[in-house]
């Protein structure tokens, strides 16, 4: 029987491998394990986790660093096991353990009138945001206003480029403070529907008594949520009255989160007296994700959806995360259109599937690479020449670029496996080689799957 893993030997472990692994990557795929148990004659040590894909991604990306830096905390090699275990298995095995690293997450419903009419989005919270570099500071702050509501940071500035998240954070936020403290009054509400039930109020002259409601709906809430306040740029009677409304709530000591396409001091139609309200907040900015945070993101997303997520489909997602960079709600439906097509079609959806089906994102310029450009880019990159590339020189490094380069114009020309070798000097049988030893080994080597990749953004 193996022995259980101490907590401390735990967090060692998370500590060294947060050492070796991008952070965005060691918080989706490491922290979310519960560790079981080690077996020293046997040389094994498992984990558990209940989302299967996570394992997939472990199992196929992760798993050498891993034993990497198990050998080093524990001071002797084992082999790294991951159990694909349902959260009560878990909790069965470790009856009587604690869990220190599982949050505990409860879904009373509570009623509250306010609940229900504003809109808050559930499969927008917290729990699945994912954090990376270029939102962790937007995720952290806005935290901090869900568990002190008009204690920390307050108004609460939220900007960023459209798709990159600020509208789930907001909504994250109202669950997590509705979910804590449910007799607080949540509003969220979009600068549009602010604008268009003020009109309506003031439109209808019959009684002030419409106007009042729309007053005191506004003015008696304990956190108003306001989203894309740059609509109401250059609309005089909608700023007054968010003007009102916003030093009523201040006045009040209730929270404000605002957030904007733009940081306030760009927001240059709007009344000056708004724009210096909105620089006394905590004026914070998300930024388009990098490559691991997208990746990420669609294997989050992923994870929702009844697709296999075998290799094919992680090269697939990783198509994608290549192709857009700067807009998570392209990404997602990127990653939507390739499942529902490939079910339509009852076609696996592969990098190959993406790359022929979702054309869009596919320039034409990508039908103009050729062996040149592919051969240019690899020859730059290791700094060897042409002649080398297209020679019969053995050497390595004259081999190892040839065979990348090999592999690159498969990847990315149409061109038939003959065509590639007559371009390099070779028979048919050689690039197939090249091909299957190339994408073998990005799988393990993931200096090599960096440098295809960087290689093919500069294709
Ligand atoms: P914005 O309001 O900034 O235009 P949204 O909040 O509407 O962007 O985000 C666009 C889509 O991307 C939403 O479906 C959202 O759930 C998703 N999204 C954005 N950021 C993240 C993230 N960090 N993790 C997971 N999903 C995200
Ligand atoms: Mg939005």
């Amino acid at each position: 029987m193996g022995k259980k893993i101490e907590e401390s030997k735990w967090r060692d472990l998370l500590y060294e491998i947060e050492q070796n692994v991008p952070p965005v990557s060691y918080r989706t795929w490491f922290l979310p394990l519960t560790p079981l148990e080690y077996d020293e004659k046997a040389k094994t040590i498992s984990f558990a986790c209940s989302e299967s894909f996570k394992i997939d991604v472990l199992r196929k990306r992760y798993i050498p660093v891993f034993e990497k830096c198990v050998a080093k905390v524990f001071e002797k090699p084992m082999k790294v096991m991951l159990l694909d275990k349902s959260a009560d298995e878990i909790k069965e095995t470790l009856a009587s353990k604690s869990k220190p690293f599982n949050p505990v997450i409860n879904d009373d419903d509570d009623t509250n009138d306010f609940k229900e009419e504003f809109y808050l989005n559930p499969r927008q919270n917290f729990e699945n945001f994912v954090v990376g570099d270029n939102n962790s500071y937007a995720h952290a702050v806005s935290l901090a206003v869900a568990e002190s509501p008009a204690k920390v940071y307050n108004p609460l500035f939220l900007y960023g480029g459209s798709g990159l998240g600020k509208t789930h954070l907001m909504h994250a936020i109202g669950h997590y403070i509705l979910k804590h403290n449910p007799d607080m009054k949540v509003l969220y509400v979009s600068s549009e529907m602010f604008t268009s039930e003020l009109l309506d109020a003031i439109r209808d002259q019959s009684s002030a008594e419409k106007i009042n409601k729309f007053k005191q709906k506004y003015r008696s809430v304990d956190v108003l949520m306001i989203d894309d306040i740059q609509f109401i740029e250059g609309k005089e009677a909608t700023q007054n009255e968010f003007f009102f409304t916003f030093n009523t709530l201040y006045e009040l000591n209730k929270q404000i989160v605002i957030s904007s396409d733009r940081p306030p001091n760009k927001l240059t139609d709007l009344d000056e007296r708004l724009r210096s309200r909105f620089g006394w907040s905590m004026v914070t900015d998300i930024k388009p994700p990098d490559f691991e945070t997208r990746v990420a993101i669609l294997m989050n997303k992923a994870e929702d959806q009844q697709v296999t997520m075998d290799e094919d489909f992680i090269e697939a997602i990783d198509l994608i995360a290549e192709k857009i960079k700067f807009n998570i709600r392209d990404l997602e439906s990127a990653l939507n259109r390739t499942i529902s097509l490939s079910a339509h079609k009852n076609q696996k959806p592969t990098a190959k599937f993406v790359r022929e089906n979702l054309t869009d994102l596919f320039p034409v310029k990508d039908i103009d690479i050729t062996c040149e450009t592919v051969k240019k880019a690899v020859c730059k990159k290791f700094n060897i020449k042409i002649t080398d590339i297209e020679s019969k020189k053995r050497k390595r490094e004259f081999s190892y670029p040839r065979q990348i380069a090999m592999y690159l114009c498969r990847e990315l020309t149409d061109l038939s496996l003959p065509k590639i070798g007559d371009s390099f000097g070779r028979d048919h049988t050689t690039v197939l080689h090249a091909c299957d030893k190339i994408s073998k080994e990005i799988k393990t080597n993931q200096n090599l799957a960096d440098e295809i990749r960087e290689l093919k953004e500069t294709i």
